[in-house]
């Protein structure tokens, strides 16, 4: 248990982040996520990022299972951005700029990702 004094917003806004990713593992859904920011989180970097719909099930079983799993156990996955190749750790609540060892850490998209995916 925390033992830090949190505010009521921010319990409720626990609570449904984790029934949304219970309801989201249960049901396996396709990771799919709008962000705040609109473009890759790379500085300076313009390659548009803010609606992504990753069609992992496009990848076979082998890659949608694992990768399906670490999004909704807010693990998340990395996938390099198409434009400054930069690797991008993605999960449900953002999405950040990480060094290459990072991402060797984390469950990671196919190379040919981003062709794949719908990016908007
Ligand atoms: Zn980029």
């Amino acid at each position: 248990m925390s033992t830090k004094t949190v505010s009521p917003i921010a319990t409720e806004l626990d609570q449904m982040h984790a029934l949304y990713r219970q309801g989201g593992r249960e049901r396996q859904m396709a990771p799919h996520i709008v962000y705040a920011d609109a473009t890759c989180p790379h500085v300076g970097c313009e390659q548009r990022m803010q609606a992504i719909d990753f069609r992992l099930e496009a990848h076979g079983r082998s890659v949608h299972d694992p990768l399906v799993r670490a999004w909704w156990d807010d693990t998340g996955f990395a996938g390099r951005c198409p434009r400054c190749h930069g690797w991008v750790h993605f999960t449900i609540g953002a999405k950040r700029a990480i060094t290459a060892e990072e991402a060797a850490r984390l469950p990671r998209l196919p190379e040919n990702w981003h062709a794949v995916a719908i990016i908007l």
